[in-house]
């Protein structure tokens, strides 16, 4: 059995899904601080069964030894974190304590339970203003520029010392590069709870008339069209990178360090593009200053977890795009049909 923290967020539900579709037992541990219940009826009708889950904080020492205690758990997904950057800012304590004390008192609870199989959600935000491109892991990390990058290096380094500490433990840093995009049924996305920060939801809530305009940071960047490159990844390659590691870790012991992106850049203006090509609406944008602490340019090289992984991600900027679409517009009509009972 799998233990998936952060299971009904973003990324863990996708993860959770593909175990399920490997015929894994899944247990999910989520607080619901960014998520809602229903990501897990989602999972269960994609899936054909249901996933468990307990709903509580994975700083929650005793919690945890229960869980480890009582189900056969052979492995951890570290999903849950709190994942805004510019909230980081102005809430430090907050993200040290969660995405810091979270993984701490994980490892704490799986030492003691004999549980040494780790799959951490890291991030390309610890490369820094890395400014060779691509990004291979044997890039020094940099210095984040804000809390939440501090505290995903802050983690992956407690995970290295706990590895060098203990040849028992077996632990992949998978540091992401820009996920979106949705599951291809249109039944499972991300719904964020607050106004989004990240590109693509912002968008889709313009697209969708929530919002006026897309507030483009930065004009003047040293690339083609003056605005940012990011490396976006399909949400279900991403998980599919989460069974690869998993996979790969029943072999390796130690902390092994993967990129999951698919190499290939792409500008803000070049999304938006894309997006309105392959869904039709237009999308009013409003060009802004730069948002403190971007950078210009970041994308993968995949190569490591090609290499070691057999993994590969495959989906399009195009398929990313109107899987994110249709995911939005099955819940905005699903909302509709809420209001009119
Ligand atoms: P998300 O907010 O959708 O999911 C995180 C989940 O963790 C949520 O369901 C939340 O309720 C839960 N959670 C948070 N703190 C918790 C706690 N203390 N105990 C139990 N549950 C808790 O975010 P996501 O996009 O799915 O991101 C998942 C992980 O991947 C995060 O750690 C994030 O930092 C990391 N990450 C995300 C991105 C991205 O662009 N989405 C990029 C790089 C890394
Ligand atoms: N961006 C933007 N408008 C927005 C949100 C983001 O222009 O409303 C830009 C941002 O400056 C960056 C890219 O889109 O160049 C991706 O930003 P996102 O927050 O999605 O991911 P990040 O790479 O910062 O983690």
């Amino acid at each position: 059995m799998i233990l998936i923290t952060g299971g009904a967020g973003y990324i863990g539900a996708h993860v959770a899904l593909e175990l399920m579709n490997k015929d894994e037992d899944v247990l999910i541990l989520d607080n619901l601080c960014n998520s809602q219940r229903s990501a897990i009826d989602r999972i269960s009708t994609l899936a054909g069964r249901r996933p468990g889950f307990v709903q509580g904080d994975v700083r929650n020492r005793h919690l945890l030894d229960t869980l480890l205690r009582d189900y056969p758990v052979d492995a951890v997904v570290h999903c849950a974190g709190l994942k805004a950057v510019g909230e980081s800012v102005h809430e430090p304590l907050r993200y040290y304590d969660n995405n810091v004390g979270g993984s701490l008192t994980l490892c704490q609870a799986m030492a003691q339970a004999g549980v040494f199989t780790l799959v951490f959600s890291s991030s390309a935000t610890v490369y820094g203003d890395c400014t060779t491109m691509p990004i291979n892991e044997s890039c020094a990390t940099g210095q984040p520029t804000n809390p939440y990058g501090m505290s995903k290096l802050m983690a992956e380094n407690i995970m290295k010392s706990v590895a060098s500490s203990d040849p028992r433990w077996s632990i992949g840093l998978l540091r992401y590069f820009n996920p979106i995009g949705a599951h291809p049924s249109g039944l499972l996305g991300e719904a964020p709870l607050n106004q989004p920060n990240n590109l693509l939801p912002y968008l889709l809530q313009v697209a969708s008339g929530q919002r006026e305009a897309l507030s483009v940071f930065g004009t003047d960047y040293a690339t083609p069209d003056g605005t940012g490159v990011r490396d976006y990844i399909h949400i279900v390659d991403l998980a599919q990178g989460h069974t690869c590691a998993l996979e790969a870790l029943g072999q390796r012991s130690g902390v092994n360090i993967w990129n999951l992106g698919t190499g290939r850049g792409y500008s803000v203006l070049e999304l938006v593009s894309a997006f309105e090509r392959v869904s039709g609406v237009p999308i009013p944008l409003a060009f802004k200053a730069r948002r403190p602490g971007d950078v210009t340019c970041c994308w993968a090289d995949p190569q490591k977890a090609a290499d070691e992984l057999a993994w590969r991600a495959r989906h399009s900027l195009e398929t990313m795009l109107a899987d994110a679409w249709r995911w939005q517009c099955n819940q905005l009509q699903t909302e509709w049909v809420q209001q009119a009972n």
